[in-house]
């Protein structure tokens, strides 16, 4: 048994994240944590919001709450659904907990102690009016790249471009709208990233062979371009304050941490949340010094966070020069667009988790998303695409061959797992094409391949219907009841496996079928030996017909859904 520590990139917390964003981070790790559990293996899979920033702010002050309320609110709703689409998570943290502002500043002083953080003076805009410094997004004006009228301090998104918000023309600010606006100096902390460089390299070296060409190709992009000195503080109050021994550091009493800086250790405040809710040990998954040193921490996310978790994230542990556990496999994926363009949160474009739950139940959206998870490339949603994959893997694959094979045993069996006969010719057949498709299945699957996992599953299942249809047990029964007993035995003992190896994507539909065939759980995963997984329901058992297990995506539903969220257009 083996141990994996597997995080999600951390929701951020300005409301119900989208599809894309499930599909990109939350849900691929989730059955990669679900398939490693059902192999025996110990696993801790941790995610959190991420409640920290400008965005927070500026959201609360739209909705008319005090920030720590809003994110209060938010963290629930983003738990309640996140849990009603079956994300697993051993623990589902808060980066505004004490934990992570225990250990944000920790390591704050150790890198200072170490020589890696410097106080430097920083020019940024003051608004006079609102007496405050305008970080990031609190200031918007004209792009200087393309002269798009309403650019963010960060960035324009207009043109892509990154910007310091001293570069805006006409700037004024986001919460009064004033203009009386003029450049201070102000003292920043700033994390010395380009020391730290060749340590970066060194370690990303001894990883990187593991690592999918996309995480690889962007950690070394930025390796290669010098690594550039960060600021770590910001003037805001929403944050963890910037201490220095335990004490408000002098000079920095209105000023907190850059989100950034904050949101990657919250995988590790997380952990210690969790230990301090169920009195388990968080420093055997972190510590190297306290048993972390034998797990494999596996990190899910999309492209745009890579940068953050291959250097930015790694700078502060290495830095450290403490024994951090650092993260094994990187898997990150492309995005997932609405048609041709992106979903969006604040442009509130495309179908939200919660819009989603009230339309068809979280299986059917957790197959389509890891069916088409975007891996390879960016992959656009259509609603036309989600009807296919739904009917034909879900209705007509899987859901018709549990369907059928277990009324027709309800049937002609008596209700129960027929005995007698020995299994002949067209069995030894199909236990040589399973125990190759279960090979290939955990294959993929070991290898964080989702969209291959899944179209290895698709494959696994097909062999059952062919199976029936040239074993015809309805053609048997009325000539060689022994012949039927076999082929009903075979086909109710592959849908208990097909339940099985596909509990870690649709975990409520299988949970049903092994339900219907008696057994307590859709697990453990299956071995590559289908003689053996072939035979494990002892003859006898009472089996009964689940409910209908997916109903068919009717065109009138795409035709009102493509009205009510938009589409093609
Ligand atoms: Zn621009």
């Amino acid at each position: 048994m083996a141990r994996f520590l597997i995080t999600s990139a951390l929701p951020y917390i300005n409301g119900i994240k989208h599809l894309g964003n499930l599909a990109g981070s939350q849900l691929p790790a989730d059955v990669y944590g679900r398939f490693r559990r059902a192999q025996g293996h110990e696993v801790l899979l941790i995610c959190a919001t991420d409640e920290h920033g400008t965005p927070a702010e500026l959201a609360a002050a739209e909705a008319g709450q005090d920030v720590r309320t809003y994110c209060d609110e938010q963290h629930v709703l983003q738990k309640r659904v996140g849990e009603a689409f079956g994300l697993s998570w051993d623990w589902f943290g808060r980066s505004s907990n004490p934990p992570n502002h225990r250990l944000t500043q920790h390591f704050c002083e150790v890198l200072e102690d170490r020589g890696y953080i410097e106080e430097r003076t920083d020019r940024m805009i003051y608004s006079v009016d609102d007496k405050r410094f305008l970080p990031d997004r609190y200031v918007e004006g004209t792009c200087p790249i393309c002269s798009h009228p309403k650019a963010r301090g960060d960035q324009c998104d207009n043109c892509g471009s990154l910007l310091d918000p001293v570069e805006l023309i006409e700037p004024y600010s986001v919460i009064s709208g004033s203009r009386n606006l003029e450049i201070r100096e102000t003292r920043h902390l700033y994390l010395l990233q380009s020391k730290l460089q060749d340590e970066i390299r060194a370690w990303i070296d001894t990883k990187a062979v593991d690592w999918p060409h996309l995480t690889r190709s962007i950690a070394y992009k930025h390796l290669d371009e010098g690594l550039i000195d960060r600021g770590i503080t910001r003037d805001l109050s929403w944050g963890v304050p910037v201490t220095r021994g335990g004490f408000p550091r002098p000079g920095f009493e209105d000023k907190v941490f850059y989100v950034w800086f904050d949101a990657p250790i919250e995988y590790i405040a997380a952990t210690v949340e969790w230990s301090d809710a169920t009195g388990q040990d968080w420093r055997r998954w972190w510590r190297l010094d306290a048993g972390a040193e034998d797990l494999t921490y596996v990190q899910f996310m999309g492209k745009d966070n890579v940068a953050f978790h291959t250097v930015s994230f790694p700078a502060t542990l290495i830095g450290s020069g403490e024994p951090w556990k650092r993260v094994d496999v990187l898997k990150s994926l492309n995005w997932l667009n609405w048609y041709g363009g992106k979903f969006s949160t604040s442009q509130k474009r495309g179908v939200f988790m919660d819009q989603a739950l009230e339309l068809l139940p979280a299986d059917v959206w957790r197959w389509y998303l890891s069916a088409n998870a975007p891996e390879g490339s960016d992959t656009a949603f259509t609603w036309e695409q989600f009807q296919a994959t739904v009917n034909k893997d879900l209705a007509d694959v899987f859901g018709n061959f549990v369907n059928r094979i277990v009324k027709f045993a309800e049937s002609r069996c008596g209700g129960v797992v027929p005995e007698g006969g020995e299994p002949g010719p067209v069995e030894e057949k199909l236990y040589a094409d399973v125990s190759a498709a279960l090979a290939d299945l955990t294959a993929q699957m070991e290898a964080i391949e989702i969209r291959k996992s899944a179209a290895a599953l698709r494959a696994l299942w097909v062999l059952g219907n062919e199976y029936l249809q040239v074993a015809a047990p309805w053609t048997a029964i009325k000539t060689d009841p022994e012949r039927a007993a076999v082929v009903v035995r075979t086909g109710l003992n592959l849908a208990a496996l097909f339940a099985r190896a596909a509990h870690p994507f649709i975990p409520d539909a299988t949970a049903k079928v092994a339900a219907a065939l008696g057994m307590d759980w859709a697990g453990p995963w299956p071995s590559s030996d289908a003689r053996v997984e072939l035979s494990l329901l002892p003859p006898g058992r009472p089996v009964a017909s689940p409910e209908v297990l997916f109903k068919k995506v009717e065109d009138a539903q795409v035709a009102e859904w493509t009205e009510r969220f938009g589409g093609a257009e």
